[in-house]
């Protein structure tokens, strides 16, 4: 729902100050609809429901996957493709991962999104309304900035989406958010943003020759800049960087990568979560072995890692494949 809409259109029929607040949290707890809110008066929900759409998203189309992932395809009210996902693991948590934008401007070489036309920045309503969407179906309790989108290059919105998570049932320290390592948005967040809200850093090669192959972002924000910006949110907020590294047969596989790799973070600072490819195209992915070599030789390394769980790939709903192409 367009908050901001709903906030005037409130004042503008001269309706208290709580009103916004009342109807938000009833959206927030998962209604269906403004007929549901039994506390607000009759009057005023008919008008509401004449006025502001109830989701700024319209579903378009929705996949469901043999491990229970569900991903949906959403318009926006001017016609712009989001695609998010809600993934169900088998200790109960369910988890949503969320767009931040349509499409991604960045050009990182193993990932689908970035192959798609970049549309535009999503409202913090937006992006609301995906989680929104999955908690009408259950009760949701993390969400990941790790959908469609470089989340730093929409730093407000994504905060203020984040800020009222919240209100869904996801709190602050269940909250994730992602980077390439966009400087100027991650200055801003570790600057800005006192909530325990995590941040995750895409990594993807200890070297920078092959980590501006991969990732062409490497060329503008060298890596020990980013680094050090994630140093500086580790000592102001005390909570751990998350470290992504997509796994790719004889790219970044290699033993020897493994331990620059365990060189370049420091164990206080990171921990890292390996992530099997997933089928894109150009790559191919890394074996079992390979992950299980690596990952024991960071661990040697003392580096805390741990291996990303796949969810999704048979309807394209795992990491790096969205791009709305239902
Ligand atoms: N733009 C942000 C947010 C997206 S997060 C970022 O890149 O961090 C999506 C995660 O999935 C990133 O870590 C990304 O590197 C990873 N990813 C992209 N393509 C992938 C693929 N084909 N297989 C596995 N992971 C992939």
């Amino acid at each position: 729902m367009d908050i901001t809409a709903l906030q005037e259109t409130l004042e503008r029929h001269g309706e208290p100050g709580f009103r916004a607040r009342q109807v938000w949290s009833w959206a927030a707890r998962g209604a269906n609809g403004y007929a549901e809110m039994t506390d607000v008066p009759a009057a005023l929900r008919s008008r509401l429901a004449e006025r502001i759409p109830f989701s700024t998203l319209e579903v378009e189309h929705e996949a469901r996957s043999r491990d229970g992932t569900v991903k949906t395809l959403f318009r926006t009210g001017d016609g712009v493709p989001v695609e998010a996902v809600l993934m169900r693991f088998r200790d109960g948590r369910r988890s949503v991962c969320l767009s931040s934008q349509s499409g991604c401007p960045l050009t990182c070489t193993f990932c689908a999104t970035g192959q798609m036309r970049f549309r535009r920045n999503l409202t913090a309503s937006e992006m609301l309304d995906q989680a929104l969407h999955f908690r009408r179906l259950e009760a949701i309790d993390h969400v990941v900035f790790m959908g469609m989108g470089e989340p730093m290059l929409n730093m407000d919105e994504v905060i203020a989406a984040a800020r009222r998570l919240p209100d869904l049932g996801v709190t602050h320290r269940r909250t994730t958010v992602s980077t390439v390592g966009w400087l100027p948005g991650l200055r801003k967040f570790v600057d800005e943003v006192e909530e325990p809200i995590r941040l995750a850093l895409s990594l993807h090669a200890a070297e920078p020759a092959l980590r501006s192959q991969l990732m062409p972002v490497n060329d503008r924000y060298p890596l020990a800049d980013v680094l050090a910006e994630c140093r500086r949110y580790f000592e102001l907020r005390r909570r751990k960087v998350f470290v992504e590294y997509v796994m790719l047969a004889g790219v970044n596989d290699r033993v020897e990568q493994a331990r620059s790799l365990a060189e370049l973070l420091d164990p206080k600072i990171f921990k890292v979560n390996l992530i099997p490819y997933n089928p894109t195209g150009s790559f191919a992915g890394s074996s079992p072995k390979a992950i299980a070599a690596f990952e024991s030789e960071l661990k040697r390394g003392g580096i805390p890692t741990t291996v990303r769980l796949t969810r999704g790939r048979d309807i394209a709903a795992a990491c790096g494949q969205l791009a709305a192409s239902a």
